[in-house]
């Protein structure tokens, strides 16, 4: 496929993990950080797990503009039969990793020539059961109404494991700047000054390539633990619905090139000791790259006071 292949790429069969006791189905257990079997508990014998950091791609060669790039995609809703029932499982547009709703086999859809040209190459694995979310929400509820919205009263519904991806990249910046500061001395003196230095250092910026939970919501929802992600592995989605991106890699570098303009020119102001950015800039930006990274949800709704 040469320099576009896909770096950590989604399996193109269904991806399933079976218990070798008793036949059961096995989905990724964050409380013990393995695959297991639902029905009995037992582990999966898997590989050890790639645990070193993951690596990020090249930036440069994504954003050409050329056909193996494809801007658009497109998200389309597919059928499979299960591998273990054989009951038709329906993806949704956008979804590449469901439960057989008949027999609850974890599943990845294969990978389409429509789809976006992308893959994950990071994740950032379940640390948290579900139980153990639940849990943890009963607690914040009753902590923030005093009660009010206590377990007696929130209804809390399934919650459900979801894998968003999210763009994380990252630059080196080198900017020479020059500029002539003028002010005025106590004595009513005007005084001019000319000023130059050099920033330089590293940046890193995050944005949501998801589209199914409103941006709102995801805001609020820092920090995301990226610093445990490890290199994509279907292992950590068995059981979790897992998303595909729907901001494209265009549209994600030009919201967060903004942003890092942005610090740029603030760490330039700083350096200059000014109110303003420097007369003369001379930026220079390198080692742009980017990884796409899946990060675990659990999303739930619950009904308190008669309210969804
Ligand atoms: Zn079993
Ligand atoms: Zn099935």
């Amino acid at each position: 496929m040469g320099p576009m292949e896909f770096t950590g790429e989604t399996p193109s069969h269904p991806h399933t993990y079976r218990c070798a006791g008793c036949g059961g189905v096995a989905s990724w257990q964050a409380r013990l950080q393995h695959v297991g079997c639902v029905s009995c508990g037992a582990a999966v014998d898997l590989p050890p797990a790639d645990a070193r950091t993951p690596v990020p791609f090249p930036l440069v060669p994504y954003l050409r503009d050329s056909p193996e790039n494809r801007r658009v995609f497109t998200r389309t809703r597919v059928e499979r039969p299960c591998p273990t029932c054989h009951a038709t499982v329906v993806y949704e547009p956008g979804i590449a990793g469901t439960t057989c709703l008949a027999c609850g086999t974890p599943l990845l859809r294969p990978r389409l020539e429509s789809d976006a040209p992308l893959a994950p190459n990071a994740v950032v694995p379940f640390r948290l059961s579900e139980a153990d979310a639940r849990e943890r929400i009963r607690a914040w509820s009753t902590e923030v109404s005093g009660g009010d919205l206590g377990s007696a009263r929130m209804d809390l519904g399934r919650l459900r494991p979801v894998y968003l991806p999210y763009w994380l990249f990252s630059i080196y910046v080198h900017c020479a700047w020059r500029t002539e500061v003028e002010w005025t001395e106590q004595d009513g003196e005007r005084r001019r000054e000319v000023r130059s230095g050099v920033v330089e250092g590293g940046f890193e910026e995050i944005e949501p390539g998801a589209s199914s939970v409103p941006a709102a919501l995801l805001k609020g929802l820092a920090p995301l633990a990226l610093d445990t992600a490890v290199p994509f592995d279907p292992r950590y989605l068995a059981g979790a619905t897992v998303e595909q991106y729907a901001v494209s890699l265009w549209d994600a570098w030009d919201g967060t090139r903004e942003r890092f303009n942005a610090r740029i020119d603030s760490a330039l102001t700083k350096d200059a000791r000014t109110w303003t950015v420097p007369d003369e800039t001379w930026p220079s930006w390198s080692k742009e790259v980017g990884t796409l990274t899946l990060v675990p949800l659990y999303v739930g709704s619950y009904r308190a006071r008669g309210q969804t």
